[in-house]
């Protein structure tokens, strides 16, 4: 690749905007075009399924910084512009509309589609996806206490929706087809946990059930199930998991496996063209350089910064996975990847609803869960990050504290 003078960053959500961001702050000096769909600045998603949904914070707070900055650092923002062609040869993104623009680099930076819920009805009124902030603000006036709710897929989507619409009052019902919540992400422990907490707090679970058909003339009235069973519904949102957007890298001709496959630095079978953030496939340092596609913010942070240290020439040392989820008064965090583990151990009690999770592969910790425990969360990311490990009888000795534990781990 010669001298990068103008960069195109298609797709403004987390990702992208922070491309942009970081760009300028390494001392990019060149044209910087970030494309974005959606009709408002980048914005960060975790808060629509918690504080946006609940009604506590407003577009404003929503946004990764304030709209004014992108005149004020000379990035050319199109919003609400799609882009619709990349034509590799030419070095050049087609807009809708038919305009071309050039560019040394380009950054794939386009997220992921919510799955529909592949049902007759799921276009009905009152049936919903959950992926804008456009989506939340249609839902939040029907979010109305006493209002029947069924939730569909109990991911992180559907924990959290279900958590605020408690809160608020709603009947929820959640429906998931696996046998139990979190199933991608967690442990059969901390999720049956979960489970026990949603279920103490009043939501219904259907585990192992299989919504047929959406029910309803013109707005939803309930979930008919495959065993012939009928729950009624006033609102029904599906949080069923997302497809990564991979549409442009196809049509392209770049490489595409479970996302646009990219090497450690985010760049795509093409050298120009880079790939970061839910759309992209990595290898990572701390998944034995196997390929991983992450839905993160951690991975949209890192995959800006690596790219634009790649741009200026810089390198950037990469952090363990980190996410996060916040239900009720139960803030979880985890750090590392818990696929492929072989022991858990705990660290405090569950029925204090106050413990960490630790998942072991032979000797070595892999992943955390914490449930309000940001120490325990804070120390394991440091061993996962550092490659350092503690004996399973070790690191569950409460007589010691995390940060004494962390400082003898080798
Ligand atoms: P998800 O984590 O993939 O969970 C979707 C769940 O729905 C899975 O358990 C899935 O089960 C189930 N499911 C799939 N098809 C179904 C059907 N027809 N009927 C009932 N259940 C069905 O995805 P998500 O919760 O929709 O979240 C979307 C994205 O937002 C993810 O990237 C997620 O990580 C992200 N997000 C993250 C957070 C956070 O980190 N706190 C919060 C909100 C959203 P199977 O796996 O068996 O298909």
């Amino acid at each position: 690749m010669g001298e990068i003078k103008r960069v195109i960053i298609i797709g403004a959500g987390q990702a992208g905007g922070e491309t942009a961001q970081r760009l300028r702050q390494a001392g990019f000096d060149g044209d910087i075009t970030l494309i974005g769909e959606e009709p408002c600045p980048p914005y960060q998603r975790p808060p629509l399924s918690k504080a946006y949904l609940a009604g506590k914070i407003s577009m404003d707070r929503l946004l990764l910084r304030p709209a004014s900055v992108y005149a004020e650092e000379r990035i050319a923002f199109l919003q609400g512009v799609k882009a619709v062609w990349i034509d590799r040869a030419g070095k050049k993104v087609r807009v809708e509309g038919g305009r071309e623009l050039p560019y040394d680099a380009l950054v794939l930076a386009t997220g992921a589609r919510p799955r529909k819920l592949p049902l007759v009805g799921a276009d009905l009124d009152g049936v919903h996806l959950f992926r804008t902030a456009a989506d939340v603000d249609t839902i939040r006036p029907r979010f109305v206490s006493g209002a029947k709710l069924i939730v569909i897929g109990a991911g992180y989507i559907g924990l959290e929706v279900a958590a605020v619409a408690r809160q608020t009052g709603l009947d929820v019902t959640v429906i998931e087809t696996a046998v139990r919540p979190l199933a991608r992400v967690t442990s059969p422990e901390v999720a049956g946990f979960f489970l026990d907490e949603h279920t103490r707090q009043g939501v219904r679970f259907l585990l192992g059930g299989q919504p047929a058909v959406i029910k309803g003339k013109a707005h939803v009235t309930g979930v008919g199930l495959a065993d012939g069973g009928e729950l009624p519904a006033d609102l029904v949102i599906a949080g069923i998991g997302v497809t990564p957007e991979t549409t442009l890298a196809q049509h392209s001709g770049l490489t595409v496996d479970n996302g646009v496959v990219t090497d450690a630095t985010c760049r795509t079978s093409d050298p120009s063209i880079f790939a970061i953030g839910d759309c992209a496939t990595r290898p990572m340092a701390h998944f034995d350089q196997r390929l991983c596609r992450l839905e993160s913010v951690h991975s949209a942070v890192e995959g800006a910064k690596i790219v634009a240290a790649t741009i200026m020439g810089q390198t950037h040392a990469v952090e363990a996975p980190w996410f996060w989820s916040d239900q009720y008064d139960l803030k979880l965090q985890i750090a590392g990847l818990f696929q492929g583990y072989d022991h858990v151990v705990f660290r405090g009690v569950m029925a204090d609803r106050s413990f960490a999770a630790f998942y072991y592969k032979g000797e070595k910790l892999i992943a955390v869960d914490a449930v309000n425990r940001p120490g325990e969360y804070l120390g394991a990311k440091m061993l996962i990050q550092t490659g350092r490990t503690l004996a399973q009888d070790v690191i569950t000795d409460e007589a010691r504290t995390m940060k004494e534990l962390v400082a003898s781990a080798r």
